[in-house]
């Protein structure tokens, strides 16, 4: 098999990137490519004085021309790499003892399967397959999947943006055993959230802010009076942790009123007071202002907004709509109150974000201390050599 694979040669000097061990081939890159391999099919990557440099999957239609599986030279490209490909990212998991039965299982480019998510939601996994790579062996990841996790039920939810980039269509349904009917109901920490598989963000719920959400909740603890905000709630997660913990009141925004919906239905399943948490459909950057010409104040706020820069290209916009909702959010932050806020935008650095945020603090007349930055969970690794993986940062801020 490997023999016979096509050669893609890069141009000189271009060889740098994969030497380190970064696993994406930008088309500009290429010099030469042996014949016109199909989407998916695996290419052997040489330097321009042929040497070899790593196996890799080709794709036609995207500027990431080819995304690398392996850089062992020797290293079939088979079934059986999968295998051992997802065991280790399940073995990984395995060790963290994460406390919840939703964990992220395989995170793409940091699992060495570039383009692959795949999240298990208590008794449902669900796979997103996003590059052209990861689509060709569906099949073979799917009950390589079933097998190696002990879970029958896995749902495709293939309708991220980037496929199209990478001229796949969308693909949504059950993979492996029947469809779930209802929202799967997980368990993070002490609570229990239902999970819409088939029509959820991403592919269902927001898993990276697991430790977030605790940390949210274990402050709270220490504020029992406190009137909070959530802004971006989606299904309410971090509301539900705020009102575990004994908030006085949560008041919850999202724009999106099927996720409230869920929402509303979360607090019921955890027996929480229904009476202590509202629900508002509305513009964030709009209610923020509302809230601010009220006077309102809050003694705890969380932002966890969308990803406001999917592409370099966006940075600068995001940039001035992340400093409007954190100096928003400063403004109606009391003082001693706490600011739990994020940034999910790859192309936003934690350092450009601090200093977006600084920004705003100087323009709200805010003083803040930073008592915590903040990442995604240990189940969302980052690779050394792939800083992309690294897409989610916080702060913790205390308005002094
Ligand atoms: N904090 C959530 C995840 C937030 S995802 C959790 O822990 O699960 C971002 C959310 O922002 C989505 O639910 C989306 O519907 C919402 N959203 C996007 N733009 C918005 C806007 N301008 N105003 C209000 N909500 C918005």
């Amino acid at each position: 098999m490997t023999a016979r694979a096509k050669t893609l040669t890069l141009k000189p000097g271009k060889e740098k990137s994969l030497l380190r061990r970064h696993p994406w081939v930008f088309s500009g890159a290429i010099a030469k490519t042996e014949g016109e391999p199909a989407s998916g099919e695996t290419v052997r990557v040489v330097a321009a004085d042929g040497t070899f440099l790593a196996h890799a999957a080709y794709s036609p239609q995207s500027q990431i021309r080819a995304r690398v599986w392996s850089w062992q030279a020797d290293e079939a490209i088979d079934a059986g790499f999968f295998r051992r490909r997802l065991r280790a990212a399940l073995a990984y998991r395995a060790q963290l003892k994460v406390d919840s039965d939703a964990v992220r299982l395989v995170n793409g480019e940091s699992d060495g399967l570039p383009g692959l998510v795949v999240d298990r939601y208590a008794g449902q996994l669900v796979a997103q397959f996003s590059s052209a790579g990861v689509d060709a062996w569906r099949e073979v990841i799917a009950d390589a999947l079933v097998e190696l996790t002990g879970v029958p039920a896995l749902y495709e939810r293939s309708d991220a943006d980037v496929r199209t980039l990478e001229g796949l269509p969308v693909r949504v349904g059950p993979l492996r055993g029947a469809a779930p009917t209802a929202p799967v109901v997980i368990r993070e920490h002490a609570i229990r959230i239902n999970v819409d598989v088939p029509a959820g963000h991403k592919t269902g719920f927001y898993l990276d802010q697991r430790d977030n959400r605790q940390r949210v909740y274990e402050a709270t603890l220490g504020m029992p009076e406190a009137e909070a905000l959530n802004c971006f709630c989606y299904t309410g997660a971090f509301s539900l942790a705020m009102l575990k913990a004994g908030a006085r009141s949560v008041l919850s925004i999202d724009s999106s009123g099927p996720a409230l919906e869920l929402a509303r239905a979360n607090v019921a399943l955890n027996q929480l007071d229904a009476a202590r948490a509202q629900w508002l459909e509305a513009d964030v950057f709009k209610a923020l202002r509302d809230l601010r010409n009220e006077g309102r104040g809050f003694d705890l706020i969380v932002l966890d907004p969308p990803k406001f820069a999917p592409t370099p290209a966006t940075v600068e916009r995001a940039t001035r709509a992340y400093k409007d909702i954190n100096l928003l959010g400063l403004k109606l932050l009391k003082p001693g109150g706490l600011l739990f806020t994020y940034s999910c935008s790859g192309g936003v650095s934690a350092e450009l974000f601090t200093k977006i945020v600084a920004g705003a603090a100087a323009d709200a007349d805010a003083q803040a201390r930073i008592e915590g930055h903040l990442n995604a969970g240990a189940d969302h690794p980052v690779l050394l050599s792939f800083p992309e993986g690294e897409y989610l940062k916080g702060l913790v801020l205390r308005k002094i």
